[in-house]
Formats: C-alpha cells, sequence, structure tokens
C-alpha cells in the first residue's frame, strides 16, 4: 500500500456541516460542532463549508452559522466557506467574515422555480449582485457558483449538456471565481462527468471548480475519479456521507471523505488529511447527532496492513 512520491495533489472540501447538516432533522448543538471542526481540522481538512446564511425558520438546524463562521476564523490556513442563496445572504457572511461564498443555482429551470422561485437568468443576476457586494466591501473572498443539477434533475429529468456550459458561461461573465458541477440528485455517471467537465473547461478554463458527487447509486468515487481524470483537483465531500437522500430513505447521499481520501492516497494523490485522524473525527459528529446514520466502507474495513499515505 505504500505510495508513491504524490503530486499534484487535490483539495477535499469538507460540506458535512453545511449539505449533511441541512438533510438531517435533528439539529446539532453548537458547541459539537464546533468540536467537529476542529477535529476535521486537526486530520488535515483545509476547506469547510461550515453552514448556510439562510433565514433560521427555513434552516434551523444552521441558524448559529455566524457563530460557526467565527470559530472556523481562529484555525489559521483553513478556508471557511457558507452557502449563500441571495444577496441578503451573502451580507451576512461577509459580515460574519467568511473566506468564500457559495452560491447554488440550479441548472435545471424546473428544479430552480420548485426551489428557489426564480429562473436562473434570476439566480445570475442574484450572482452578479454579489459579486459587486464582493468587490466593493470584502474583496479577498472568493465567490463560487454551485452549478446543482448538473447531471439530471429529479423534476425535469435530462438537463442539457448544452444548459450546464452557457449557464457555467453565465456565471463567469458574472464574475465568479470558479464555478463547480454539483450532482445533486445522484444521478450522474463517469461518462458524462468527463464529458461535461471537459465541455465546461472549454467554455471557462480555469474557472472550472470543484465536482459536488452524491453517491445516492454508488457511484459517487467513480464520478470522483471521472473528474480527476479531465483535470478536476477540489473535490467536495461529507464525513460519513451524512446527508442522506431524503428521496430515497436508507441511501447515502454525499460522496464520504473517509472513502475518497482513501482512494486518492492510495492512488499516491495527496490530498494533506491523515485518514486515520479523518476516522477519529467521526467520534464527535456521531456523539453530536446520536441516532443519525453514518457511512463508509473505509472506516468500517480498517486500513489496510502497511498502510503509508501519499504526503508521508
Ligand atoms: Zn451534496
Amino acid at each position: 500500500m505504500s505510495a508513491s512520491a504524490a503530486r499534484p495533489g487535490v483539495l477535499i472540501s469538507e460540506v458535512g456541516p453545511r449539505d449533511g447538516l441541512q438533510s438531517v432533522k435533528a439539529t446539532m448543538a453548537t458547541a459539537a460542532k464546533m468540536r467537529w471542526i476542529d477535529a476535521l481540522v486537526a486530520a488535515g481538512v483545509r476547506e469547510i463549508e461550515v453552514g448556510s446564511f439562510v433565514p433560521a425558520k427555513l434552516l434551523p438546524q444552521l441558524a448559529d452559522t455566524a457563530e460557526i463562521v467565527r470559530h472556523g476564523l481562529t484555525h489559521p490556513g483553513v478556508t471557511i466557506m457558507a452557502l449563500v442563496p441571495n444577496l441578503r445572504g451573502a451580507e451576512a457572511a461577509v459580515a460574519a467574515g467568511v473566506h468564500k461564498l457559495t452560491i447554488p443555482i440550479s441548472a435545471s429551470e424546473a428544479h430552480s422555480l420548485a426551489n428557489v422561485r426564480k429562473t436562473r437568468a434570476a439566480m445570475v443576476d442574484e450572482l452578479r449582485a454579489i459579486v459587486a457586494l464582493r468587490d466593493r466591501a470584502a474583496p479577498r473572498v472568493k465567490v463560487e457558483a454551485g452549478l446543482s443539477t448538473a447531471f439530471g434533475c429529479t423534476i425535469q429529468g435530462e438537463v442539457k449538456e448544452s444548459d450546464v456550459v452557457w449557464l457555467a458561461q453565465a456565471c463567469a461573465d458574472a464574475g465568479a471565481d470558479d464555478i463547480g458541477l454539483s450532482d445533486t440528485t445522484g444521478m450522474a455517471n463517469p461518462a458524462q462527468v468527463r464529458r461535461l467537465f471537459n465541455a465546461v473547461r472549454a467554455a471557462i478554463g480555469s474557472k472550472t471548480g470543484a465536482a459536488h458527487m452524491h453517491n445516492t447509486r454508488g457511484l459517487g468515487l467513480a464520478n470522483c475519479l471521472a473528474a480527476y481524470d479531465v483535470g478536476v483537483r477540489t473535490f467536495d465531500a461529507s464525513l460519513g456521507g451524512l446527508g442522506g437522500c431524503p428521496y430515497a430513505p436508507g441511501a447515502s447521499g454525499n460522496v464520504v471523505t473517509e472513502d475518497l481520501v482513501f482512494m486518492f492516497e492510495a492512488m499516491g494523490i495527496a490530498t494533506g488529511i491523515d485518514i486515520a485522524r479523518l476516522i477519529a473525527a467521526r467520534a464527535p459528529l456521531i456523539a453530536g447527532l446520536p441516532g443519525e446514520p453514518v457511512y463508509g466502507m473505509t472506516p468500517e474495513a480498517g486500513l489496510p496492513k502497511g498502510w503509508a499515505q501519499a504526503q508521508a
């Protein structure tokens, strides 16, 4: 298992404290979230999406996001991200001091209308307003657009690849620093992932951002590897796969961080994350959300005999 000289490496962006926690009914106590984030940082995680700036009545699980941001900022060298759905959320996030904002924009018009009651074009206008806020008030803050339902939609079914490329271009033109592709519904396959990232990169070049894959149908890791093969170097994942898909009880949602780190490290691709410490970071998660299922093959199987990490 000894992994060979490991470069260029990848960035694993932990989204559990946002994407995971927003999908579970229980609310994790603020102190428990902080312990979980501390454990992720101790494992070497260098980017964490810590919450979402949405009205507390919509997502009471994330009502303490500003406090969690401030806690996250006590860890030097860690990029603290938050999701914002609109300009008002962006104002709150900038006031809290985030390093990076992520704005979800549906590639499916039907999903956009159902989810935020706005067309995709109206969301691009919102993005443009957020970029203007950033330019004026917080020029060092990065702005990411995350194109949700990029690989298929539970409402409209197929999402045309030309629509995704058009939207990525519109977001780049609106001033987003990078544009990621999200398999919100777990419908992607590796051939599609290669095709779509290549098409988006042909349109917007180095603004092509992260792969946010779900494991709903068991293809999460395969899709991440396909994205890696076509040049993607940032991957969203959730510790314990937290955030099971609400439409498929028992099915895991986000790609499991532990399994993703294991895959890359086993291939000799450095993540900067110590996998034993990462597995240990499940303890504060489980303690903070008693009874909530957590997933992951690597934590169950353990590390192979003679395991050595890529960055060692
Ligand atoms: Zn997700």
